[in-house]
């Protein structure tokens, strides 16, 4: 049996769609902290577990019998108890006797990385220690990040203003990576290995003003202005936007999604 914690998360949600189409359902276990958010896996015939990471005393049962884990990495705010959290099922997992864990990490941890790699780097570490079989799945940053550019606005202004500076990115959908992690949860030759759930190239503003004036067919230009101010780009100096891998796409088994096409759920088109 194959368990996903975080099931009723955003991606979680995405794998256990994709994973349904690669086994049956008596094979998947949903581990969830609200069960009641979790009515759609019952009526599916997948099973519902408590697994609450909060709640250690939850956590053994929930891996009880289960010998492929996916720990979905915390969405707490605080990376401190986001590692204590993520020690917990790790523990439990090893304790129950799950044989294979594997985590969604984050893409491109590099020295010098702060916060949001560090949890990630750590977890990995502590998984390592366990000596259980693993797979880790860093995954790229989440396209969603372009929702707090103001991007509509830039589409009435025909001017996409943004922090100068030699930008690019490697952001890809949810969905492509969930497409790869159900992949890897249904496979059996993914064992020790990590895998970088990126793109295999990066893009920069200009090529998402392009995008945006291909989207709407109006032009839409892309201004530097050093008066923007974001908390979004402290992130993103934080992390590895630059570099690109080949490993979703190899795991997909096809191309990821284009700029264009995962840009435009954030957009508003009907004008
Ligand atoms: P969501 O916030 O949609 O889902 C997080 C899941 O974690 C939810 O199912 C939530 O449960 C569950 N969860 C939170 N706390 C606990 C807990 N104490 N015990 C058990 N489950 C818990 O995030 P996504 O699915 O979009 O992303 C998954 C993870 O990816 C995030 O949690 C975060 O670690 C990481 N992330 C990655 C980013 C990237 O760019 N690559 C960006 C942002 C986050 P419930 O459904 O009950 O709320």
């Amino acid at each position: 049996t194959i368990m996903i914690t975080g099931a009723t998360g955003q991606l979680g949600k995405l794998i256990i769609e994709q994973l349904l189409e690669q086994v049956p359902a008596a094979q998947i276990i949903a581990g969830v902290r609200h069960p009641d958010k979790a009515m759609q896996y019952k009526e599916k015939g997948i099973e519902v577990r408590l697994a609450d990471y909060d709640r250690p005393e939850t956590l053994q049962d929930a891996c009880t019998g289960v010998n492929r884990l996916l720990l979905i990495s915390s969405s707490h705010t605080d990376d401190d108890v986001r590692l204590v959290q993520h020690k917990r099922v790790i523990d439990a997992a090893k304790a129950a006797g799950v044989a294979h864990i594997l985590y969604t990490s984050f893409a491109f941890p590099q020295a010098g990385n702060t916060g949001t790699s560090s949890v990630h780097g750590l977890t990995e570490q502590v998984i390592l220690d366990t000596g259980m079989d693993y797979t880790f799945l860093r995954n790229g940053l989440y396209i969603d990040f372009v929702g707090v550019l103001g991007l509509n606005e830039a589409i009435r202004s025909g001017v996409l203003p943004t922090q100068p500076g030699d930008w690019q990115f490697n952001a890809v959908t949810r969905s492509d990576q969930a497409r790869a992690i159900a992949k890897v949860l249904a496979g059996t030759v993914h064992r020790h290995r990590t895998y970088e759930l990126a793109a295999p190239q990066t893009w920069t503003f200009a090529n998402l003003a392009q995008v945006l004036t291909e989207l709407t067919g109006k032009p839409v230009i892309h201004a530097p202005d050093a008066s923007v101010q974001h908390w979004i780009y402290h992130f993103l100096s934080s992390i590895d936007t630059q570099s690109t891998s080949k490993d979703l796409e190899q795991l997909m088994g096809q191309p990821v999604t284009p700029l264009k096409e995962s840009i435009a759920p954030f957009l508003n088109l009907e004008n």
